[in-house]
């Protein structure tokens, strides 16, 4: 008997998010996080979904070992210990896989060092990654482990949207283009979009706004991705929580120049201190529709930013696609935030955009149309689900691996 369990990692610098899942009809099992990994102040939040009831420990857990273990113990308290027959693989999210990994992949010595080699591109993240991987190969070494690259969905981007206008040589010698990233959700929300439509991905156009504390969009034509926001880091794009999105980049010049900072101390600002936070001194949506709705001049400016700029990626995607079935909000504020999504397609009737408004106040967690009835263009809220694709991508490649005919002899 094979297993049909599949435990997702996500592994940050300081935290682990977790989720078990059965693929055997796609149900949740556990799910949890541990965080402020090396503090004192270290917690673990864990939820076996047959009860519904959280436990919590808190307390010193010193390193991504400690804390895998720690997830072990929750997990096998619950009769699901990663030692169960049960388990078929893991699967690791990775940030960035550059160019070279456009499937998921079952990870061995040279892949981890493909992920490393892609260090320099991402900093902050793929070390982390790592160290959860790693983590994981030492605790079950038997097991399948797979990456899901949040690049992957954007590796079949055209060169013509994945290349930046500087010179060829050094952009190529250091690697800089568009990788974009968020693709597992990007990937998810425009199937589910399809199908939302009752059509197959590849008959479908799809503009998918990833609004989230980090926040991308995408257009995918038929099922593929042909152009997103974010670049070589989840920088570009969008007016994020805290990060700026589009800007000059000689921004970059004159704060260093004129305003005497430092590469990291723009980097700080840029990445951390912009975007929302920059803006109006929060990044959370609903704070700030609390203050626009108090008359608060500043959140309303930000509010005004955000949907500028998110109006112009429509635009722009609407213009690659040349024909758009439908545009899909997800993620925190895209699932949730009815005033962003009104404001970001107010005026573009045209277009043959529009969002009804009894439909758009509608609160669920299934996805749904919120355009007019006969609408041209149908506009979506689509939850995003990264665990579970992840999960479906892992299980997908174990099962072919193990079904897949053996070498043929002669
Ligand atoms: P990430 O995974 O990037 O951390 P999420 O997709 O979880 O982010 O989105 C988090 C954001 O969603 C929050 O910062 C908040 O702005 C927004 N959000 C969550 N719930 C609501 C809500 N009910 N109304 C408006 N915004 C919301």
């Amino acid at each position: 008997m094979t297993g049909t369990r599949v435990l997702v990692l996500n592994s940050g610098s300081s935290s682990v998010k977790y989720q078990l899942l059965d693929m055997s009809d796609s149900s949740r099992l556990a799910q949890g996080l541990v965080e402020r990994i090396g503090e004192q102040t270290s917690r673990l939040r864990h939820t076996p979904l047959a009860t519904g009831e959280p436990r919590e420990r808190s307390g010193p857990i010193a390193d991504h070992e400690a804390a895998l273990k720690a997830v072990a113990e929750e997990l096998a308290e619950d009769g699901l210990g990663l030692d169960s027959p049960e388990l078929a693989a893991i699967g690791h999210r990775v940030v960035h896989g550059g160019k070279h990994f456009t499937e998921p992949t079952v990870i061995d010595d040279a892949v981890l060092a493909e992920i490393e080699r892609l260090i320099p591109v991402a900093p902050l993240h793929n070390p982390a990654n790592l160290t959860g991987i790693r983590t994981a190969r030492a605790l079950r070494p038997d097991l399948p482990q797979v990456a899901v690259f949040d690049t992957a969905f954007h590796t079949t981007m055209p060169e013509a949207a994945a290349r930046y206008a500087i010179d060829v040589k050094t952009a190529d010698e250091h690697r800089i283009r568009r990788y974009g990233f968020h693709g597992t959700s990007h990937a998810y929300v425009s199937r589910a979009t399809a199908e939302l439509l009752g059509r197959a991905p590849e008959e479908v156009n799809v503009i998918v706004l990833h609004l989230g504390n980090g926040a991308s969009a995408s257009a995918v034509r038929g099922g593929k991705c042909v152009d997103t926001s974010m670049g070589l880091t989840p920088l570009e794009g969008l007016v994020m929580g805290t990060r700026s999105g589009d800007t000059d980049p000689a921004v970059i010049f004159h704060l260093a120049r004129v305003g005497g900072m430092s590469t990291d101390e723009i980097d700080t600002l840029l990445n951390k201190k912009s975007g929302l936070i920059g803006l109006c001194g929060d990044n959370d949506m609903r704070e700030i529709r609390r203050r626009v709705d108090e008359g608060d001049e500043q959140a309303k400016l930000a509010f005004d930013i955000y949907i500028h700029r998110l109006k112009k990626y429509i635009g722009a995607y609407y213009a690659v696609l040349g024909r758009v079935d439908a545009v899909a909000f997800t993620a925190g504020v895209g699932e949730n935030a009815a005033p962003v999504r009104a404001a970001a397609v107010a005026g573009l009737e045209t277009l043959g955009l529009a969002v009804d408004d009894e439909r758009n106040a509608v609160r669920s967690d299934e996805p749904r149309l919120i355009s007019p009835a006969g609408a041209r263009v149908k506009v979506a809220v689509v939850p995003t689900d990264e665990e579970l694709e992840i999960a479906t991508q892992t299980y997908a490649l174990v099962e072919g691996n193990r079904y897949a005919a053996p070498p043929r002899g002669n």
